[in-house]
C-alpha cells in the first residue's frame, strides 16, 4: 500500500494542483506527455503527506520523542489494565477498531471558542460505516460531554467514549479495549499517547483552527485502505516507521533520513 493512497474525491484534488502547476510551469508546455504527468502525479501523492508532516518541527520532535519513550517504555502490569476495561458496544464481528483522540485531532478547542475540524463530519460518517469508532480524549467526561454534541449530535458514529479516567498514566493503552492489537489503530496528534503501542500509532498533525487544513480527508483515503489489511501494526510500521526515529539525532533527521 502507498503512504498516501487516495480516494477518488482526493484524486480531484490532487489532479487539480497538478493542473495548477503544470499551469505555472512556463516550461513545460507542448511537450508533456500523458506518462510524464502520471509519473510526477506519483510524487506528488507521496510529497504532498510527507511535506505536511516534515513542515511541522513539533511534530516530528514529539514523534522522535515518543519513538525513544516507547522503547524505554514499561508495560502495565495487566491488573491495572483490567481495572480501565473498555467494553465497546455493537462491535461487530471481525470489524477494525479507529480509536479517534478528540482535541487537535477533530476539533480546536480555545476560550470557549470550538472549532470542527473541516471535514469531521464527513469523515466520522464513513469510516463509522467501515469500522468501530471510539473516542479516546485525554480531557475529562464533562469537555468530551460537550464536544461530543457539535460532533455527534445524534450519537450515531461512536460506539464508544473514553476520556482522562481510562488511560494508564499520561498513556492510552490499547489493551483496555481487549481486542486483537492487529485490529486497532489509534489517531492522535499526540505521539505520546501511544507510546504502549507505537506501531499502532497512526499521527496526524495538529488542527489549530486553520480553514483550509484537510488531513481529515487525506487520513481518510488513508484509513480505507488500512482497515482492509491483515494487521495494521505491519501496515504502519511499514509507513510512519516510527519505531525507527530514536535512532536518528533528532525528528527532522529522522523524516529526512525515513521518508524521504
Ligand atoms: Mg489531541
Amino acid at each position: 500500500m502507498k503512504l498516501n493512497h487516495h480516494s477518488k474525491s482526493c484524486q480531484i484534488i490532487i489532479n487539480k494542483k497538478i493542473t495548477n502547476f503544470e499551469n505555472q510551469a512556463t516550461q513545460r508546455t507542448a511537450d508533456t506527455t500523458p506518462d510524464s504527468i502520471s509519473s510526477g502525479e506519483e510524487n506528488l501523492k507521496t510529497n504532498y503527506f510527507i511535506k505536511k508532516i516534515s513542515s511541522d518541527c513539533k511534530l516530528a520532535r514529539e514523534l522522535h520523542e515518543a519513538s525513544l519513550q516507547s522503547h524505554w517504555y514499561i508495560e502495565q502490569p495487566k491488573e491495572t489494565v483490567d481495572k480501565r476495561l473498555v467494553k465497546l458496544k455493537k462491535q461487530q464481528k471481525n470489524q477494525k477498531v479507529v480509536v479517534l483522540d478528540l482535541d487537535e485531532t477533530l476539533i480546536y478547542h480555545k476560550n470557549d471558542q470550538t472549532k470542527i475540524r473541516p471535514y469531521c463530519k464527513q469523515f466520522l460518517e464513513r469510516l463509522s460505516k467501515i469500522c468501530t469508532l471510539v473516542l479516546f480524549t485525554a480531557a475529562k467526561i464533562e469537555h468530551a460531554t460537550n464536544m461530543l454534541k457539535l460532533i455527534d449530535p445524534n450519537k450515531q458514529y461512536f460506539k464508544s467514549v473514553c476520556t482522562l479516567d481510562n488511560m494508564i498514566g499520561k498513556v492510552k493503552d490499547l489493551r483496555i479495549f481487549s481486542t486483537d492489537l492487529k485490529d486497532i489503530v489509534i489517531v492522535d496528534n499526540s505521539p505520546q499517547n501511544f507510546i504502549a503501542q507505537i506501531n499502532n500509532g497512526l499521527p496526524i498533525l495538529p488542527f489549530e483552527g486553520q480553514n483550509d487544513d484537510n488531513q481529515l480527508e487525506e487520513l481518510l483515503s488513508y484509513l480505507e485502505d488500512l482497515l482492509l489489511v491483515e494487521d495494521v501494526r505491519v501496515e504502519l510500521a511499514k509507513t510512519f516507521k516510527l519505531q525507527q526515529f530514536y535512532k536518528q539525532l533528532n525528528g527532522k533527521q529522522a523524516i529526512n533520513k525515513l521518508y524521504i
